[in-house]
């Protein structure tokens, strides 16, 4: 049995949705096995994770943590080879014998490796929203040119993935698909006014009430901009239009998203809201196994509120719009300069009502290049974190 494993890559295993991956993949030993585990620089996480699953391979960001890693490693009479850097990355995301990749590294430093991935055929579970963000059009045709399995990890698109016909997934006109219905929990300040909001702290804005994600996903749900990252990369997946996508605030984020065919019908996925259920799916499709999720208990759960979102208090969902609307290297703009504001408020550098004004002034300055290229992208990404940084600075 053990041959017919599949050997799974997880990049950004430390994190959030990593941990969760490597749970799932635990209760599965004799369908999968890991193959390589990746971290930013958190050395002893990864050599917990390394000496518990025993990869071939681990990867670091830096030289240095990957030099100490491997040291510990030896003395813990460790097989696992450690890598560093983006190669290292590309290296085990594409490696022949890997069969499917978990992309869950947060933001655009997650590009490069998925992308390797999806050219070297795998299946992939997309967790990384802004690797498709940035680069939708030339990752979409990456996965159609190298035959890539392209499974959506984020709950709503997973969501929206598991209420389409199967062979029309990706093709929403073809499947009488008429509407997506994006769903958002609205985050912990779905109620605050904009004065509140003006002294949100970090700790607050991490403090999601039904999620519990990495830092930066966490405070991209607190100004929705996580749903406006969301629109763009339903836009790519399903090759739907932004105005076909309606964005719902559902505050108990038990209907992870739904689709509407053009004969009335709408379709929901439901369950609790635990990310091991969508890595499940990914994991196995098409078939279904276990995840360590409790059982829905629709009668504790009693009501399912909806209402409209509030573009006035959460402008960055209005922005991310723009983007689509402005197109080409616009989205690449949008998603930098939100992680440097992100990043300026977790630092305690910029207010959080003043990370939309951040992102709104960038996108003013966008050209909308067309992203050609690779290199295109990654020179926008690069012109828009100077000219957040910029503004941040000289506020
Ligand atoms: P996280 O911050 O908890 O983990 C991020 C992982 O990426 C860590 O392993 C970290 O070491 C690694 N990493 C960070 N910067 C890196 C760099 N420069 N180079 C290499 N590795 C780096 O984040 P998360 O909440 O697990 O989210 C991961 C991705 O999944 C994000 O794109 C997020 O939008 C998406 N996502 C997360 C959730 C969730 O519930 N957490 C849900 C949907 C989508
Ligand atoms: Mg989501």
């Amino acid at each position: 049995m053990s041959e017919t494993r599949r050997q799974v890559t997880v990049l950004g295993s430390t994190g959030s949705i990593g941990v969760s991956t490597l749970d799932v993949l635990s209760q599965h030993p004799q369908r999968f096995s890991v193959y390589a585990l990746t971290a930013n620089n958190s050395v002893q996480g990864l050599f917990d994770q390394c000496v518990q699953h025993c990869p071939a391979f681990a990867v670091m960001a830096c030289t240095d943590s990957a030099e100490d890693l491997q040291q510990r490693l030896t003395d813990a009479a460790s097989d696992t080879r450690v890598l560093a850097g983006i190669e290292g990355l590309c290296e085990v995301s594409a490696a022949d014998q890997v069969d499917v990749v978990m992309a869950a590294i947060v933001g655009a430093a997650g590009l490069e490796p998925t992308l390797a991935a999806v050219e070297a055929g795998k299946t992939v579970l997309l967790a990384n929203k802004e690797s498709l963000v940035m680069a939708g059009g030339l990752f979409m045709q990456a996965v159609a040119d190298s035959g890539a399995t392209l499974l959506p990890i984020d709950s709503e698109h997973n969501a929206i993935f598991q209420c389409m016909p199967v062979g029309e997934r990706g093709l929403c006109a073809k499947a009488g698909v008429s509407k997506i219905l994006l769903t958002a929990s609205g985050g912990p300040f779905r109620e605050w006014s904009l004065e509140q909001m003006r002294l949100a702290t970090p700790q607050q804005a991490c403090a999601h009430p039904n999620w519990s994600m990495g830092r930066k996903i966490s405070v991209d749900s607190a100004t929705l901009m996580n749903k406006g990252l969301e629109l763009i990369e339903a836009c790519w997946l399903f090759d739907v239009a932004a105005e076909s996508i309606d964005v719902v605030v559902h505050p108990q984020s038990i209907v992870h998203s739904m689709v509407q065919y053009v004969d009335g019908s709408v379709l929901a996925q439901l369950g609790n809201p635990d990310m091991r259920t969508p890595i499940a799916y990914g994991l196995a499709w098409p078939e279904r196994i276990g995840s360590g999720v409790a059982e829905l208990d629709i009668v504790a759960v009693s009501r399912l509120d909806f209402e409209a979102p509030d573009e006035t208090r959460f402008p960055c969902l209005r922005l991310a719009r723009q983007a689509v609307i402005r197109g080409g290297t616009a989205m690449a703009e949008l998603n930098a300069a939100n992680e440097v504001a992100v990043q300026a408020f977790l630092d305690g550098g910029l207010g959080f009502a003043e990370i939309a004004g951040v992102v709104a002034a960038v996108l003013a300055e966008s050209s909308a290049d067309e992203p050609a290229t690779l290199d295109v992208v990654k020179q926008a990404d690069c012109r828009a974190r100077t000219q957040a940084r910029a503004i941040i600075n000289n506020r």
